[in-house]
């Protein structure tokens, strides 16, 4: 028995014998009313719920509830990962706890450099490169994959992988900080690096959202990127509660202060998230209005000559699926 034909919510809400993945959006009345029917459960009784300001109509089509076989998506499936065994999982931080190991980087550029101790500190962003690109906890280096499913921190060699932060790095004296949007990409990631010998994992306990609830945004670069029609959030979405829904409007431009063009490279007025017009490329970047003019709204040069093109998006508007375009 479920409470949904009572209540007014869409979104989509994964779940099987490892948990619960669930981004929903709807009035606060029935989206609490959800949270309290499903701790009455004991299994959830503890578990952690973040509420950010809608934009005054649903953030998702429908609902979808699904019983999957991976929570996330991940190379290979996660159902074989031992996430139900907390040692296997790195250590939870508060977000008051995370703040303080913040300042044990040492190096701005969120590299390693040994402390007196023989110790250092590696700060690791297990999002995608565009979820970074438009804000990032100051010091995180620019994840180098554009799907989580395909992050590998750690898990090449050095010819493989140069740049991977985590080649070479000492097991044992190494804190490895990891962060993603929720916390469920770190509890997963986590287990991924402790059967690889990581002694000292560390994650933020509710991820980037609890963190800017509790502790501001001192520490965080730009917007948070978030996975329905909204797009991304300005801080103050999470960290003030009574905040002015006007912030909040569908795809928030995006703060250029710091963010920039992912094919052209510049700092403009207005950039905003797009997926390539390619149907089969659909890669999802940050890009300024005359970048997508000059490449018909394709992330690259080798995707304007693709077969299965779709027309250039302008404004906010998303796609569409592929039957529409082909057939018109
Ligand atoms: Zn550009
Ligand atoms: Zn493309």
């Amino acid at each position: 028995m479920t409470p949904f034909q009572d209540l007014n919510i869409r979104g989509r809400i994964y779940l099987n014998e490892q948990g619960i993945n669930a981004q929903y959006s709807g009035p606060s009345k029935d989206a609490l009313a959800y949270v309290e029917w499903l701790k009455e459960d004991e299994r959830f009784s503890d578990i952690l719920v973040q509420m950010s300001p809608a934009i005054g109509r649903h953030a998702f089509p429908k609902l979808k509830l699904q019983n999957k076989p991976s929570l996330v998506q991940y190379e290979g499936g996660i159902s074989h990962l031992p996430l139900l065994d907390p040692p296997m999982r790195a250590k939870p931080l508060e977000p008051s706890e995370w703040k303080n190991k913040l300042k044990d980087l040492t190096d701005a550029d969120g590299e390693a450099s040994p402390s007196d101790s023989g110790r250092t500190c590696i700060l690791l962003d297990v999002r995608n490169g565009y979820e970074w690109d438009v804000g990032h906890f100051r010091g995180a280096r620019r994840p180098e994959v554009d799907c989580f499913r395909n992050t590998s921190f750690g898990l090449s060699d050095e010819k493989e992988a140069p740049s991977d932060p985590l080649i070479n790095v000492d097991k044992e004296k190494t804190d490895i900080l990891m962060y993603c949007t929720g916390g469920i990409r770190c509890d997963v990631y986590s287990t991924i690096l402790r059967q690889r010998g990581f002694k000292n994992l560390y994650t933020l306990k509710g991820g980037v959202s609890h963190y800017l609830e509790e502790e501001g945004t001192s520490d965080w670069v730009g917007n948070l990127f978030v996975f329905d029609s909204r797009l991304s959030l300005p801080p103050a979405a999470y960290s003030n509660n009574t905040v002015d829904e006007a912030i909040i409007t569908p795809q928030t431009p995006v703060d250029t202060s710091f963010a920039r063009c992912y094919i052209c490279d510049s700092q403009v007025h207005e950039l905003r998230h797009r997926n390539c017009a390619n149907l089969d490329c659909n890669l999802l970047f940050l890009c300024c209005a005359e970048c997508v003019v000059n490449l018909k709204g394709c992330c690259c040069s080798d995707c304007v000559t693709a077969p299965r093109l779709r027309p250039v998006l302008h404004g906010i508007k998303r796609y569409e699926k592929w039957h529409v375009y082909r057939d018109s």
